[in-house]
This record gives structure tokens, sequence and C-alpha cells, in this order.
């Protein structure tokens, strides 16, 4: 099976469509959406609007801004720019959209054998999995070989075979990921519409099972146009800022 991996747009409409040209002549037996489609960025109807008309089978999950953008979760653990953005994406999405949103399923979800998708943790789809503990945690109980997560923005994988836990960034322009038999894998995807790993492209990945290769990529896109939006919306003037230092 060949799945493309997409996480945590934010309602960042250039970042998606330029991910979505790169791999326009690639064919996939499925899309996997890690959730949080809308949340900071100025463009939640566009977002939902692009992950609804994607070709083929598609699975997905919601994420925390997700929630709170539809009303699934009240968002007081939200910091104030957050919370500002979530409130500002709930008044412009439009009533097909917002079900749309509100009917994203929690994770994880099993795609296929050895394959599942969460936003968080597979243990608790609002949990951030930055280091070796957290990820050690969840593979003391969590079998599946594969997973892909989202919700910290920054592409990475953790893997565990025989003894501890590794822990690797995947940065540069692209790169490979075998996936060794036996071992299990917790990878990230990064970020689509607000990367936080000092580069500001946007990053999705593929995975291939059979030739059991993940590989990552990073797209530039019009961050300039991203940033106008957001302003001219009268987002918080930060959240335009940290899509050009990708932080
Ligand atoms: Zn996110």
């Amino acid at each position: 099976m060949r799945y493309l991996v997409l996480s945590d747009m934010h309602g960042n409409r250039s970042a998606l469509e330029a991910v979505l040209r790169r791999v326009r002549r690639k064919r996939f037996d499925a899309t996997l959406v890690l959730g949080d489609l809308v949340g900071y960025g100025a463009a939640p109807n566009q977002v939902v609007e692009a992950v609804r008309a994607l070709p083929g089978r598609v699975v997905a999950v919601r994420g925390n801004h997700d929630k709170v953008a539809v009303g699934v979760d009240s968002g007081e653990n939200f910091n104030h720019v957050a919370l500002i953005a979530a409130q500002w994406t709930s008044r412009r999405l439009t009533p097909g959209n917002a079900r749309y949103v509100r009917a994203l399923p929690a994770g994880p979800r099993a795609v296929d054998d050895g394959v599942a998708i969460c936003h968080g943790s597979p243990l608790d789809e609002d949990k951030y999995v930055f280091s070796d503990q957290d990820a050690a945690e969840i593979f003391a109980s969590w079998r599946t070989p594969v997973t892909f997560f989202g919700h910290t923005h920054v592409t990475s994988v953790f893997s565990v075979g025989e003894g501890w836990v590794r822990v690797r960034q995947l940065d540069g322009a692209r790169g490979e990921l075998a996936i060794l038999p036996g071992h299990r894998y917790l990878v990230n995807p990064g970020s689509i519409g607000q990367p936080r790993d000092g580069d500001p492209r946007a990053s999705y990945m593929t995975y291939d099972s059979r030739r059991r290769v993940v590989r990552w990529h990073r797209v530039p896109y019009a961050v300039g146009e991203e940033q106008r939006r957001i302003r001219q919306a009268g987002l918080p003037e930060i959240l335009a800022e940290r899509l050009a230092a990708g932080a």
C-alpha cells in the first residue's frame, strides 16, 4: 500500500496547496489526515474543502484545534492566541465545513494491518509526544508497528527494536526512513501549515508499506501570501510572524 500522510494544516491554504501540487501526479491507495485542519491560519474553509475533495480513500482523525473550533471542546486549556484563533475560526466555518470537522473521529484509528493514526498520542489524542520517555510509555502497551501522529509539528520518528527507544529528527528537504521488521515506530510527518522545527517549509510524508520505506518531504510555499491573509483577518500578529521562522 502507498500512503500520503498529511498533518496539522492549521488553515494554511498556500501550504496545503503547495503540498497537493507536489503530489498531484503520484498515486496513493489512501491519504491519512492526522488532524488540526483548522486553527491559527486564516483559510479554514479552503483547507477543509481541500481535504473533503481529496481523491480516493481518506482516513482522518480530529485534532485539538478542530475540537475547539466546532465546540466539541471548550478550549479552556488553550493559550490566549490559540483561543482567539479558534473562536475566529468557529465564526468563519461554513455550516457544512463545521459539520465535517465535528464528525471527524477521535484517534487512534487503525488504517490497515500494521498501520494506525492519531493526533497526539495513541493513548490520548490530546497528549504531546516530545521525548523518548513519552514514546517509551506508549511502546509499553501499544503494539501497532507503524503509527503516524502529529500535534507537535516536528518532523521526527521514535522507534523501538531490541532495547532502547531511539529518537530522530528528520530534517532537510527530503529523506528516507527504512521500516525494519519486528521494530515499532511512532512517526510524525511534521506540520503542513505551521512547522515548528526551524524549517518554514510545509512538511509531509509518504509511506510504501510493501517496500517498507517512509519518505519525508519539505515544500516551499508562499509564506508572504499566507501572512497577508492572517493580518487581513485581524488574527494575532505572532501567527503571521512564526510562519516565516518555522517556529
Ligand atoms: Zn497542530
